[in-house]
């Protein structure tokens, strides 16, 4: 039996989705610009320019890979994606160093759940502060993009729209939840695996753990100044809130720990 293939294709898939989600759902569904498939992952990887990846952390122009949802999801390897660089760039310069060095963060996170299996979703070392008593709710507007703060207002909308988060933005994400809000760990790494395209327990959980200190030896935290040189303060110029991390990081310290 020969299958029509134009019922698989995107277009199609999206028209059944609308349809069946008729009554639940206002609007039309939107589809996430990262399309899937081999063809989809060669493309994103000849687009990506590994020399100009020493802006990675710059939120609004750094130049990312955006490869997290392929490696994800298998279509393409670790080891492919170091080989292809080194092909096209070859092995010397900063940038395609820290690229590969940053491919090997992920192999690390792969390393470490072989070993702990699903302890990486317990804390897995004591906090490096004095920790009060956690939430197990996600704070009002975190859900809708709506907190008011335009430095997790923009990132969350773009992980609800996409499927995908800057990783300096997924950081103050975490920080904020774990740090300012109280919230355990867990709680935002259930939100980033239920939403993110490359959602992969081992990078995510031991990321949520390292800003929370339970694998790492200090807290991650951030402030307004980190946030203003990685937008070029232009979102904290849009925000109009009493801003939390408008501080020196000693302050911050005394206050949030
Ligand atoms: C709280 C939090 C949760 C995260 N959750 C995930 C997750 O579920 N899945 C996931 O793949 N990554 C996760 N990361 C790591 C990182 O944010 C993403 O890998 C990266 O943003 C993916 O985008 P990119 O492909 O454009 O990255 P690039 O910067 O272009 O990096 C290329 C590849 O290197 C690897 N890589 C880059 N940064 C990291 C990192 N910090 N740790 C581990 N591997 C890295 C990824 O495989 C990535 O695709 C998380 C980070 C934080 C702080």
């Amino acid at each position: 039996m020969k299958l029509d293939s134009t019922k698989r294709s995107r277009e199609a898939m999206r028209a059944d989705f609308a349809e069946k989600m008729q009554g639940f759902y206002e609007g039309e569904p939107e589809m996430s610009p990262f399309e899937g498939g081999f063809t989809a992952a060669e493309k994103q990887l000849a687009k990506f320019d590994a020399r100009r990846y020493g802006s990675r952390n710059h939120v609004t122009r750094g130049h990312v890979s955006r490869l997290s949802p392929y490696i994800r999801h298998g279509v393409l390897t670790l080891r492919e994606a170091r080989d292809a660089i080194f092909q096209k760039f070859g092995r010397v310069g900063e940038s395609v160093y820290k690229f590969v060095f940053e491919l090997a963060w992920h192999q690390f996170w792969q390393e470490v759940y072989r070993v702990e299996g699903d302890r990486i979703y317990e804390d897995l070392e004591e906090y490096k502060f004095e920790a009060g008593t956690w939430s197990f709710e996600l704070p009002e507007g975190v859900e809708t993009a709506a907190t008011g703060l335009v430095c997790m207002d923009e990132p969350l909308r773009e992980l609800y729209e996409t499927g995908y988060m800057h990783n300096h933005a997924r950081m103050w994400f975490a920080a904020w939840l774990i740090h300012h809000q109280k919230v355990h760990w867990s709680v935002g790494e259930r939100l980033f695996f239920k939403h993110l395209l490359d959602g992969n327990p081992p990078p995510n959980a031991l990321s949520w753990q390292w800003v929370a200190s339970t694998f790492g030896a200090k807290p991650y935290y951030f402030n307004k100044q980190n946030v203003e040189k990685y937008t070029d303060g232009e979102w904290c110029r849009r925000c109009t809130a009493d801003c939390p991390f408008n501080s020196s990081y000693e302050d911050l310290s005394k206050i949030l720990f």
